[in-house]
């Protein structure tokens, strides 16, 4: 079993190191709640630097051995994994809601868009192959090799305790590199069983590691010359730092940070279907997704019909325990993040804007779990706190303006970019939105445009740091670097010596 029940009653979550659980012994731990009770439930590791120091080092042997297997035998295990994961998608999914909160059949969506990541890597003979240039010069040929880096790092957030670890491991380990993760203490337990996973399907011991902790895993990790790349998902001034810090130390980054997604709906919009996906983006998982639609900017004549529209959808949604049937909204993950995010709707009308609906007064909120109804606010402008803060709960925002380029302009000059969508039935004004917008996801008339597994994921201006996007294409060429090699076999009887510098003509 992945987590073991210590005297207490309690369970204790673990490292997993060099292919089997290790419980830590630095004397530090966190509590992992019950989101929709308001109960502890678990005991989660911190790692002290030694033992985030012995996991790498583990993982360095394990290198040596993986990336000379066979690129087919690295493709078959991912097969294999494919069929594992798929196999229990149902377990993964139950532990996911019991620690994250998040309703069982989301929990279900998460771990089948994870899943989308290790088919993709199932690919990685063709992935990895490189280029060829025969006779660059006389007798000579030129040829690029993608080679992996060595023991990388991912550190994850609570929101999608499944499926943003599988973004990264799944490309990094096909790819020959062998993978340390320190997921979110916040919700661990998941990691534990992917781990068991990734062994059964014939993963080499250390070539997959998991460390659990706080920052003193991940500034460890940071640190350590061994680590090549770290692959970060989280908020925005932890992305920032974490970037800043681990470029510093010759490392390549990738770190994806937070989001205010804005959903533009045009006065020619189909109003129920708008509303339809405004409610189901920016309620879903509680609205802790880093691609939730935090922001409606209603253009003209359509805010009143489509506030309405909300409303009527809004009254309907059943807000509960995420393992029983029928609740479409679970709890948020802490009771602190719950204030926090209430503290927001309370703020709001000192702010001067309206609240339509307020989630404070939904049934739930009187169960003892970290409940919060949806909420609406509206008449909401630029630099009011609960426009430009990332709240990370089940509040959207309604701003309202006059036209399409003062909705573009407000868009632009937010600071986050990581999705965005247009709802409209003109095609014109949908790729002019598209060519216009500052932002690395578009949806049209797509609320939560999150790319498949075989296009790559990332935001622009705060919502990432670093060149390179997450998962798909991007990932490979992330976790692999470029070796180029000029090679000559001559005939001995041409040989001579010529101090001239080489030319290719
Ligand atoms: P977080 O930044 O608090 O934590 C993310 C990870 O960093 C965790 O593993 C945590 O242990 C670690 N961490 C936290 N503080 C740290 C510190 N000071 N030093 C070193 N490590 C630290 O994020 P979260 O609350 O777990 O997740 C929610 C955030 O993640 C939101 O801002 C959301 O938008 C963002 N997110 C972004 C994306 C994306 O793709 N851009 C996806 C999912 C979530």
């Amino acid at each position: 079993m992945a987590i073991a029940d210590v005297a207490a009653g309690i369970k204790s979550v673990h490292h997993w190191i060099g292919g089997k659980l290790v419980p830590s012994e630095s004397g530090r731990s966190g509590v992992v709640w019950n989101p929709a009770t308001g109960e502890p439930q678990a005991k989660v590791d911190f790692a002290s630097v030694e033992e985030v120091d012995q996991a790498i080092q583990i993982a360095q042997r394990a290198f040596v051995d993986w990336r000379a297997t066979a690129l087919s035998r690295r493709s078959e295990t991912m097969f294999k994994l494919r069929e594992l994961v798929d196999a229990n998608r149902r377990r993964i999914a139950e532990l996911l809601t019991l620690e994250h909160g998040k309703t069982f059949p989301d929990a279900m969506g998460e771990v089948a868009r994870g899943l989308e990541n290790i088919e993709f890597a199932c690919g990685v003979p063709q992935l990895m192959k490189g280029g060829f240039s025969e006779q660059s010069s006389r007798g000579i040929d030129v040829y690029q090799i993608r080679q992996p880096l060595g023991v990388v790092a991912g550190i994850t957030p609570f929101n999608f305790p499944a499926m943003v670890p599988m973004w990264m491991f799944a490309n990094a380990i096909a790819c020959g590199n062998a993978f340390i993760l320190k997921p979110s203490e916040r919700d661990p337990s998941v990691s534990l069983l992917l781990a068991e996973l990734v062994k059964k399907a014939g993963v080499p011991d250390g070539v997959f590691n998991v460390v659990q902790g706080d920052k003193v895993a991940v500034e460890r990790l940071l640190a350590h010359p061994d680590v090549k790349a770290v692959s970060f998902v989280g908020s925005t001034p932890v992305a920032k730092s974490i970037y800043e810090t681990a470029t510093r130390n010759g490392k390549r980054v990738q770190a994806l940070g937070g989001a205010k997604n804005h959903m533009l709906v045009l006065p020619d919009a189909d109003v129920g279907m708008a509303a339809d996906a405004a409610v189901s983006a920016a309620y879903g998982s509680a609205g802790e997704r880093c691609m939730a639609i935090s922001v409606i900017v209603a253009v003209g004549s359509v805010a009143e019909p489509l506030i309405e529209a909300i409303r009527v959808r809004m009254a309907r949604i059943k807000v509960g325990p995420g393992m029983e049937e029928g609740n479409e909204m679970g709890p948020l993950i802490t009771r602190d993040h719950r204030d926090r995010v209430a503290s927001y709707v309370a703020n709001a009308a000192s702010e001067g804007a309206s609240v339509a609906v307020d989630g404070r007064t939904d049934a739930a909120c009187h169960k003892s779990g970290f409940f919060l109804g949806a909420t609406l606010l509206d008449h909401v402008e630029p630099g009011m706190r609960c426009y430009n803060d990332e709240i990370f709960g089940p509040v959207l925002s309604i701003v309202r303006t006059n036209t399409y380029d003062e909705a573009l302009r407000m868009i632009n000059e937010n600071p986050y970019g990581n999705g965005t969508a247009i709802f409209t039935r003109d095609g014109g004004a949908a790729r002019q939105f598209q060519f216009d917008v500052d932002a690395g996801m578009v949806g049209i008339n797509v609320p939560i445009p999150v790319p498949v597994a075989y296009y790559s994921f990332g935001g622009w201006k705060a919502s990432l740091f670093g060149d390179l996007n997450m998962y798909g294409p991007d990932g490979v060429q992330f976790y692999t670097k470029a070796k180029v090699v000029t090679s000559r076999w001559p005939d001995p009887g041409t040989s001579k010596v010529d101090l001239g510098f080489p030319q290719s003509r």
